[in-house]
This record gives C-alpha cells, sequence and structure tokens, in this order.
C-alpha cells in the first residue's frame, strides 16, 4: 500500500506535499486579511462611538449656551418687569435689583427716553442725586464719550450695575450710536426684547470688549395707553459672548469641544462673535445649530478639539499590530509543523523504504541459505530446538539418513539419530569430567573442554534402515538477535569413505615400515623447495641408524641431515645434489658421515629426483652404510699398489703418483725429481745364493734405502732389482744430495749372508715442458751411464 494513500493530513486539511513556505505565506495572507477586517470594523465603531460621544458632548454644551442664552433673557425680563412695577426705581433699587444677577452678564443698565426739551431737567435731576459731572454724551469714534449734540431724543444710560471699574458709561446716549439707536428701534417695534448686532462694548474689559446688547423696554404701568406710547425707557444686559460662554468651561486645553459662534443677523457677513481659544482638530465631526436670543439668531458651531482626539484616541493601530504580530507567529508555527511534519514523515518513509530492503535482503539471505541448505547434498545440516527437536532437516541429513524431513522435523530429536552406546559412553565421559550428570541427550552438545572451542567429533549414528553411518558432527548453539540460546545447529560430513581410505592409508604405512625395518639403510622422501630449502617429506627408521637421527627430527627439520656429514664432503654433497635438481639426473653419492656414537661411518646414498608442479624436485632415495664394503675397498686397492715382496708401492702406484705429480707441477710449477737405482750384478747374487738369499736382499735394500727417505718420498719397485724414488718439492741438486746419501748407505751397510751389495743410481729433477716419459728416460739413462761408468756410483743428471 503506497503510503501517500494513508497520510493524514496536517491540521486535517494541509496537504502534506505542500510546501512549508507556501503554507506559511497562505496563513500570513489570512492573517493579515482577518487583521485588516477586524481594524476595519473597529475602526468604524471607534468612529461611531466618537460621533456618539461627540454628539453627546455638543448636545450638552449647546444645551448650555441655549440655557445661558435664555436665562440672559429671563433675568433682563426680570429686570424689565422690575422697572414696570414700579413708579420710579431709585439708584439704590436699581443696584440691589440687579447686583445678585451679575453672573455672566458684564452689566445691566437702565436707559431713559429722555426728549431734548426735558434733557436739562433731567441732566440736573441727575447731577443732584450725587452725580455732578453727569450729562448726556455721545460716543466718538475714538471710543471717548464727550457731551452729546443737541437732539430731539436720547436715551441715555441712567443706570448701570457693573463688575468693573473702567470708566462709567452713565450719560451715554444709546440713540446716537447706530447700532445701538437700531436696536432700540427693534425693540420699539417689537415692543420686545431685541439684540443688538456685534458691537464694541463700552466700560469694559478689553478683552470682553466684543458682545452684544440685550434690550427690553420698559413701559410704565402706571401711564395709560402706555402701550402705544414710546417706551419709558431701557433696560439692558450688556453681554460679553465671551464671558457668558466660557464661564465655568474647562481650560482650553482640557476643553474637548471648539465652539464659535455666528451672528447670523448682518446678511452674508457672518460674524464671528465667539470662538474657543483651543484648536479645532482636523476632523469629520461637526455639530451647527441655530439658536436665538430675543430676536437674533446665532449659529452655534461646535467642533472636537484636540484634547477630544486625544482623549479618544483609536486602538487600531495596536490592534493591526497585534494581529499582524499573530499572523506573524501563527505563520511560524505552522510552518515549523509543516516542515517538521513533512521532514518526520520523510524519515519514516527512508526508514520505511531501509525496511523494506533489509527484508527483502533478509528474505535473499533466507532463500540463499534455504538453497545452500538443499545443494548441501553431502553435508548433513539438523537445526533443533532447546529439547533437542529437530526443527530442519537438509536434503544432505535425508540422503545420509534416509528420513525425510516430514518424518524428522518436529517428530524426532537429535538423540534418536545416535548410537545409543555411544551416547552412554560419552555421558559418562563428561560427567566424570565435569562432577555432574549430564544426561544422554546433551552429550552430543557439551563441549568436552580438551578440543577447545567447538570441534568436529566423530559420531556413528542410525540410519532410517538401522544401518551405521560415521559421521563427524560439529554442535554448536543456535543464538538469537538478542543472544538468547535458541538451539542447536549440527553439521555431519559423511567419514567413512574417508575412514576406509585413512585405514587403507595406515595398513600401507604399516607396511612400508615392516618392509623398510628388514632393509639395511633407510628409505626417504625429500624435497627441495623452488627457494632451495629442504623438507623431509618421509624417512624410515633405518634413517636412524645411518645418521643417529630420529626420523621424526628429519621429517621437521631437513637440515640436521647435513650436520652428520663429515665437513670435508658436505660441499660435494651440496653440489651433487644440485646438479641432480638441474640436471633431473639420478643422485649417487659415497660420503662419510660424522656420528655421535659410532664415529665415522662410510654411507651411500642414491636417489631419483622427480620435477613437482610448484617448481620444487622431489627425491625419492635410499641410503646405506658402507663402512665396511670401504674398508675392504682400502685393503684391496693398498694391496694393488704395494709389492708383495718388499712390501713398497710398486709399478702402478709409482705409476699413478707419478700423473698426478706432474699434474701438480705442470699446473703450478714448483720441483720434482726422481731417483733411480738398480742393483748391481744382482743375477750374481741369485746365483751364487740363491733365489730365495736374492729375495731376502731385495728386501734389505728396500728396508735400508726406505728409511733414509722422507715421508713425502714415494718409494717404489718397478721390477726385478730396479727401483725408483719419486722426490715431490725437490730439486736436481737436493736430490742428487739425496742420492749419495742413499748410495753411501746401501754401501755402508752390508747384508747378511751376502755381504756389501751396490746399486747404480740416476737423476732426473722436472723441467718446464718435459713430459713424465722425458723425466724417467732421462733417469734411466743416468743409471745407464752409472753402469757403464763401473757401477756403484751415483750419476750426474743427464742434459
Ligand atoms: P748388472 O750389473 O748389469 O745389472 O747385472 P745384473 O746381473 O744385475 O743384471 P741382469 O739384468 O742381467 O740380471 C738380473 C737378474 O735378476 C736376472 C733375474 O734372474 C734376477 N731376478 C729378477 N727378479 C728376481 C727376483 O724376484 N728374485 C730373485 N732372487 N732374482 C731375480
Ligand atoms: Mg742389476
Ligand atoms: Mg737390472
Amino acid at each position: 500500500m503506497s503510503l501517500n494513500a494513508v497520510r493524514p493530513k496536517i491540521l486535517g486539511f494541509i496537504s502534506e506535499d505542500v510546501s512549508a513556505w507556501l503554507v506559511a505565506l497562505l496563513v500570513l495572507l489570512v492573517g493579515g486579511i482577518l487583521t485588516g477586517l477586524l481594524a476595519w470594523s473597529t475602526l468604524n465603531l471607534f468612529h461611531q462611538q466618537l460621533r456618539q460621544r461627540f454628539q453627546l458632548l455638543a448636545s450638552e454644551r449647546y444645551s448650555r449656551i441655549e440655557e445661558r442664552f435664555e436665562d440672559q433673557e429671563q433675568r433682563l425680563d426680570g429686570v424689565r418687569r422690575f422697572f414696570a412695577n414700579s413708579n420710579s426705581v431709585s439708584r439704590q433699587e436699581f443696584d440691589g435689583y440687579t447686583q445678585p444677577l451679575l453672573h455672566r452678564t458684564q452689566a445691566y443698565s437702565f436707559a431713559r427716553r429722555v426728549s431734548h426739551a426735558e434733557r436739562p431737567e433731567f441732566e440736573r435731576q441727575v447731577r443732584e442725586e450725587g452725580l455732578p459731572d453727569f450729562t448726556i454724551r455721545d460716543l466718538m469714534p475714538n471710543g471717548q464719550l464727550q457731551l452729546a449734540a443737541e437732539r430731539d431724543e436720547y436715551v441715555p444710560v441712567l443706570f448701570s450695575q457693573t463688575h468693573t471699574t473702567i470708566g462709567s458709561p452713565l450719560g451715554f446716549d444709546l440713540l446716537a450710536q447706530p447700532l445701538r439707536r437700531a436696536t432700540l428701534e427693534r425693540a420699539d417695534a417689537s415692543g420686545d426684547m431685541a439684540v443688538s448686532q456685534p458691537l464694541h462694548l463700552i466700560s469694559t474689559e478689553p478683552s470682553y470688549a466684543r458682545g452684544v446688547l440685550l434690550v427690553a423696554p420698559v413701559i410704565s404701568r402706571s401711564s395709560p395707553g402706555a402701550a402705544a406710547a414710546k417706551p419709558y425707557g431701557y433696560v439692558m444686559a450688556v453681554i460679553s459672548m465671551r464671558q457668558l460662554l466660557a464661564d465655568g468651561l474647562p481650560e482650553a486645553d482640557r476643553d474637548y469641544l471648539s465652539v464659535r459662534i455666528l451672528d447670523l443677523s448682518n446678511g452674508d457677513q457672518h460674524e464671528v462673535l465667539f470662538e474657543s481659544l483651543n484648536t479645532p482638530a482636523t476632523s469629520e465631526l461637526s455639530a451647527s445649530r441655530l439658536l436665538r436670543m430675543a430676536d437674533h439668531d446665532y449659529q452655534i458651531d461646535i467642533l472636537p478639539s484636540e484634547a477630544f482626539m486625544k482623549a479618544n484616541h483609536s486602538s487600531v493601530t495596536s490592534l493591526v499590530v497585534l494581529g499582524s504580530l499573530l499572523s506573524v507567529l501563527l505563520s511560524a508555527l505552522l510552518y515549523v509543523l509543516v516542515s517538521q511534519r513533512q521532514r518526520a514523515l520523510k524519515t519514516v518513509e527512508q526508514r520505511t523504504q531501509e525496511l523494506r530492503a533489509r527484508d527483502q535482503e533478509l528474505r535473499g539471505t533466507h532463500g540463499q541459505l534455504r538453497g545452500v541448505l538443499d545443494a548441501a547434498t553431502q553435508v548433513a545440516i539438523i537445526a533443533t530446538d532447546l529439547r533437542g527437536v529437530i526443527s530442519t532437516f537438509n536434503a544432505g541429513a535425508e540422503q545420509m539418513l534416509g528420513y525425510t524431513s516430514a518424518q524428522a522435523v518436529g517428530h524426532m530429536t537429535l538423540e534418536n539419530l545416535h548410537l545409543p552406546r555411544e551416547l552412554i559412553a560419552r555421558s559418562a565421559e563428561l560427567s566424570a569430567r565435569y562432577g555432574k550428570p549430564i544426561p544422554t541427550c546433551q552429550a552430543m552438545l557439551v563441549e568436552g573442554g580438551e578440543e577447545g572451542g567447538h570441534e568436529a567429533r566423530e559420531w556413528t549414528l542410525l540410519r532410517s534402515d538401522g544401518s551405521h553411518l560415521t559421521v563427524n558432527m560439529l554442535a554448536t548453539p543456535v543464538l538469537d538477535e538478542q543472544g538468547l540460546w535458541v538451539g542447536h545447529l549440527a553439521i555431519c560430513i559423511d567419514i567413512t569413505e574417508r575412514k576406509r581410505v585413512h585405514e587403507a592409508l595406515a595398513a600401507r604405512d604399516l607396511l612400508l615400515k615392516k618392509l623398510s625395518a628388514h632393509v639395511p639403510g633407510g628409505i626417504y622422501q625429500i624435497k627441495m623447495e623452488f627457494d632451495g630449502r629442504f623438507s623431509v617429506i618421509y624417512a624410515s627408521d633405518g634413517i636412524r641408524e645411518i645418521y643417529e637421527l630420529e626420523p621424526e627430527v628429519l621429517l621437521l627439520n631437513a637440515e640436521a641431515m647435513f650436520t652428520r656429514i663429515h665437513p670435508q664432503d658436505t660441499t660435494r654433497i651440496r653440489a651433487s645434489i644440485r646438479a641432480s635438481a638441474d640436471n633431473l639426473s639420478p643422485w649417487r653419492e659415497e660420503y662419510r658421515v660424522q656420528l655421535p656414537m659410532r664415529g665415522l661411518r662410510w654411507v651411500r646414498g642414491e636417489a631419483t629426483p622427480e620435477e613437482l608442479p610448484g617448481g620444487g624436485v622431489l627425491w625419492h632415495g635410499y641410503i646405506s652404510d658402507i663402512t665396511d664394503l670401504k674398508r675392504v675397498e682400502e685393503e684391496l686397492r693398498a694391496l694393488s699398489v704395494t709389492d708383495s715382496l718388499t712390501g713398497i708401492h710398486n709399478r702402478r702406484y709409482f705409476q699413478e703418483r707419478l700423473t698426478t705429480e706432474m699434474a701438480r707441477v705442470e699446473r703450478g710449477g714448483g720441483e720434482l725429481s726422481v731417483i733411480m737405482l738398480d742393483i748391481d750384478h744382482f743375477k750374481r747374487i741369485n746365483d751364487h745364493h740363491g733365489h730365495a738369499v736374492g729375495d731376502r736382499v731385495l728386501q734389505a735394500v728396500c728396508e735400508r734405502i726406505g728409511h733414509r727417505l722422507r715421508r713425502s718420498d714415494v718409494f717404489c719397485r718397478l721390477g726385478g732389482e730396479e727401483f725408483m724414488v719419486l722426490c715431490p718439492d725437490i730439486d736436481g741438486k737436493q736430490a742428487h744430495v739425496l742420492a749419495l746419501e742413499l748410495w753411501q748407505g746401501l754401501r755402508n751397510s752390508p747384508i747378511d749372508e751376502v755381504g756389501i751389495v751396490t746399486a747404480s743410481f740416476g737423476i732426473a729433477s722436472w723441467r718446464v715442458g718435459e713430459g713424465a716419459d722425458g723425466l724417467l728416460l732421462r733417469a734411466d739413462s743416468g743409471v745407464y751411464a752409472a753402469k757403464q761408468a763401473g757401477r756403484d756410483r751415483v750419476e750426474s743428471e743427464m742434459d
């Protein structure tokens, strides 16, 4: 089954194959979009809340302003009614009434209508009331009040209640000033309150100077038909817009609202009557309402201030930052999750493939093992469990033992296959060794200890037909992967044939041993390796006699043999062996051996070489002791070169020695001389004393000559009564001296019965380029010359 088919999806929806980067990017994108949407809705909500709060504040502010406007109207109306309801109001009464009302109002005034005719009286009355400087005055362009001009009618300010101490507006004729006059006229016309257009208030502090005049006509009740008549006077409230509106509000920098009041009375030119000191914030928020005071409309514009905006800042930025952060974190988390998961799955896949490969390998190995088991028809392979019950019985086992695998596996034990008496014997042996009972079922499995490790052991197995089979069995424990013992493995090789061959070989060895024991000398096989090393392959017991070495020693060390050979013969023997190896020629040598017990012995070796495929040579040979033979030979040899009558060397020996010595001097120079002698008139001795006496004379002469010679001189009887002395290393002169000694010695010692016997001597010393014949001829010539000269003398060397 494909691994992909069973792969779960990450978090239930992300495919495993999708790149971790892509997932992270998608999550980041979705997170961004969600954050954007949330920010957008939050911003909307914020704007909505902002608008609501602003509206609330604006309404509240508007209500307050409206209330203040109405309050001004009501209070002025009170003042009006105060005048209307009394016939005369004194200055003290006016002050007493209006004093408490001076709240958010600059001043309350009363102005009375005075005609031109009444002016002087009026001014006088007022002066008498305590205002000595009182006159009706006009407002000059420079803002100063001056004595009023003559006019039909005046409306001078009579009472004025104010907090300020700046000047006094008393006497100021309202009619003289157009704006105030227009206001009075409108009040007259409506019979109700009228409000002036914005004007510059007099007798007020400059900062509060801009304002309006609220005027209410006072119609005296006491005068009947007053309704139709012009008002008796006017009460006025001097209103500074700043005082009216700003009073009681928070300070400019804390005020959330920025208020502006426009006067709408003057056509298009709407004068700003009041404006908050704080700056309006840049915002779409605004509220605008119309407010009426008396006969005038005012527009109230309310805008949020910077303070309002500050106090109501949006949390969208934080939200966006938080949302972005969360998105990044989430995408990073998913990246890590997906990539780790992918790595883990890749590892799992890799491990799975490795496992499959190993499984395949294992199957292959198992198959190979099965094949090997079945192919090994010459080897019985039997595996058992721990109880000994057979679990594997290969083709070789079937063939060897006659049971089928089906018969053996699960039904038979290894013990069933063994010969019981062997098992019992082995069990008893092992029990004795280990000091505890070893059951027969384990006797074939327990290591003997003496072999050390797992060694094959010979066992007799029982075939299915009851016949016996001799095998070599190697039993080893079978361990599982954890090293636990799970059974045994027995490998058996049929050694019946091997054993038979072995026995046959042993019989032949015995035969060879017996045969060689009856042969004098030793039989051997020796091998020379290609590098010249020798090894003894076989050595019969006879070799022990030859070299006084044990055959076993020679098998281990062939060189020991050479240590026995006489030093003078060693080089020759090695050379001849080498030559035999080089030419593959039969080797035959007679040589001496120096033995520890029997001393010097002569032996003869003969061997036939055979070239070995590897480059060596193998000799099959025979060595015998020839010491006795050698001794006989020596004796025969001595006899062959000895003169039987005199006991000195004979002519053959002389010839041999002469040849040798000649070869020596011809090869390397040196000296060589011969002295020849012939007994004088020997025929007469025979004739006179008989042949036997003649023989004794010959012996006596040899004795007399012989004991005057050096060991190196060779004394020979050439035949009859002729003798020759071979003198190596002496020249002619020395030979002459020696010859004289011999001559003298002979003639000075008479021989029994015969008396003095003399001889004639000839000398010859070897000359370069001269052969043996030439040398002997010159010696012989010397003897002849001595005979001729009268005998009994030594003849000097002939030229
Ligand atoms: P010359 O002085 O000239 O040498 O005279 P000669 O008699 O010695 O020489 P000749 O050759 O005529 O004689 C040698 C004799 O030596 C002849 C021979 O019978 C004798 N003779 C040779 N061999 C033997 C021997 O073995 N024993 C005896 N008793 N006589 C021998
Ligand atoms: Mg003679
Ligand atoms: Mg002679």
